[in-house]
């Protein structure tokens, strides 16, 4: 038996929520100068993609956590993982006893720039909410999510949004719907504060390119539906930083383009690698085609947008 629960989410009667959160890609990401506090200011639109991990969170007398799937061996199962800490942290702000069993399936590579452990805590907070019945409004759930990473506000928001500060302010953006992209997942990660640092050490040498401006030439193409004119809007000012931590990026990114993506550019921190097709049929022949190529660990299709973490089943 289901219960109805605030704005139509909804739990099971015997204690059990099942939540299934995306993976976020940034169409553009716009890094500035490192500031006083350790971040960088960011001007991002992320957008939610078709790929997907899932938390089914339990009642419990303790806190615990299993993981199967993508990555799962390497995955800390205790406060190191942010699922964890987005119960512990929710449990914290309402006074609630830190009590669930959680069970993570993930699909979402792990360390890949699409925010997989973000996504993960988005879940957990959006689990545990609905589990124990806070009431907290979406504006609060937001505040605590931005404490856990400043991805993980948008994984609760999902659609594509306009993000600022360090990525933790979001607002939806009109995107329409329907973008098709074939992700390559490389070998192995790239760790995100090791990005960073190499884009600061570029910029110093004066070889990476200038931050990009704002992202209004992106959010025109957005409005105009065609992949084409999006394809030439598309910006991610680490990419340099991820390629040259990680060479052979460049020629996944060129096998993508030879076989006839409209864009090719890495995924956030990377090393994913993102394609832009023109159609679904389109995305399916780039796929098989840059499998064939061998120059990634595994292909995958998404689409986007999608909403962001919620309640199934
Ligand atoms: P971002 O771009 O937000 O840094 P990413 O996709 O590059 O994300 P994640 O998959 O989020 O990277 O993981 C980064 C690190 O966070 C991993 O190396 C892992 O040790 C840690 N981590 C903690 N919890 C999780 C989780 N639930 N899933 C994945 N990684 C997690």
């Amino acid at each position: 038996m289901s219960l109805a629960y605030e704005e139509g989410v909804e739990f099971d009667a015997s204690g059990s929520v099942k939540v299934r959160v995306p993976a976020k890609i940034n169409l553009h990401l716009g890094c500035g100068p490192l500031r006083p506090d350790g971040f960088h200011d960011l001007t991002t639109v992320y957008q939610a993609i078709s790929l997907y991990d899932d938390l089914h969170v339990m009642r419990a007398d303790d806190l615990t956590l299993t993981i199967e799937g993508e990555g799962a061996a390497a995955l800390p199962v205790d406060e190191g993982n942010l699922a964890i800490r987005a119960v512990q942290a929710l449990a914290a702000h309402t006074g609630h006893e830190p009590l669930a069993r959680l069970h993570l399936t993930k699909h979402i590579p792990v360390a890949g720039g699409l925010a997989g452990g973000s996504a993960d805590a988005a879940a957990a907070l959006v689990a545990c909410d609905a589990l124990w019945g806070t009431g907290l409004s979406r504006d609060e759930l937001a505040k605590i999510a931005a404490d856990l990473g400043s991805d993980v506000p948008f994984l609760i928001l999902g659609g594509t949004a306009l993000g600022t500060g360090r990525g933790e302010q979001v607002n939806p953006v009109l995107a329409g719907g329907g973008w098709h992209w074939v992700v390559a997942v490389a070998d192995g990660g790239l760790s995100t504060p090791e990005v960073y640092r190499e884009i600061d050490r570029l910029r110093d040498l004066g070889i990476a390119p200038r931050p990009a401006g704002p992202p209004d030439q992106l959010l025109a193409a957005l409005r105009q539906h065609d992949p084409a004119v999006l394809a030439a809007a598309l910006v991610n000012d680490l990419q340099a930083a991820a390629i040259s931590l990680r060479p052979q990026l460049r020629n996944t990114l060129r096998a993508g383009k030879d076989e006839g993506a409209l864009a090719a550019l890495v995924s956030g921190s990377g090393p994913t690698c993102l394609f832009l097709a023109e159609s679904s049929e389109h995305a399916s022949l780039l796929a098989t085609r840059l499998t064939g190529r061998g120059v990634c660990r595994t292909v995958r299709l998404a689409h986007g947008p999608v909403p962001g973490a919620r309640v199934f089943a």
